[in-house]
């Protein structure tokens, strides 16, 4: 979507167009400004001060220049946005049940498996990729279980 406005391969880009790709991922993300500045500054560098509003306001209506640092980092999030869209396109909508809190929009990526104690009917996604029962409880049952055949 936001690759639309121009070449990302392009390394020198018109200052024109850069700012078009910046209004473009502003409306996609869906950020404040506020949250913008400090979104690309981290891209810039993680430990980076935010953007000021102002700053990212006049870089939007070319009263600031975009340096190569901001260019670049603005062809990086929009290959994230990219990123995202893809993967929001292979999400399909489901129900679930969640131990935690997830955003409405928030995208699960775990396969659900089915709990490895006989007898138990849960289907869970897993926290690490070996876990093998829902709960404590089932691993601590089939634990007891082996032992109680071997004894
Ligand atoms: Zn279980």
């Amino acid at each position: 979507v936001v690759t639309s406005v121009m070449d990302t391969s392009t390394p020198f880009a018109s200052q024109e167009a850069l700012r078009a790709l910046l209004r473009e991922l502003i409306e996609a993300r869906g950020e404040s400004l506020r949250e913008f500045g400090a979104t690309l500054a981290r891209v810039i560098d993680p430990d980076a001060r935010p953007f000021t509003r102002a700053y990212i306001i006049a870089l939007r209506d070319g009263k600031r220049r975009i340096t190569p640092k901001i260019s670049h980092a603005l062809f990086v999030l929009a290959a994230m946005e990219d990123g995202a869209s893809e993967l929001q396109a292979r999400a399909r909508k489901v129900q679930v049940w969640a131990v935690h809190d997830l955003p409405p929009d928030a995208i699960v990526l775990g396969k659900a498996r089915r709990c490895a104690l006989p007898g138990c009917r849960t289907t869970f996604v897993p926290v690490t990729p070996n876990q093998r029962y829902c709960s404590r409880e089932c691993r601590q049952e089939m634990r007891r279980r082996r032992r109680s055949t071997r004894g």
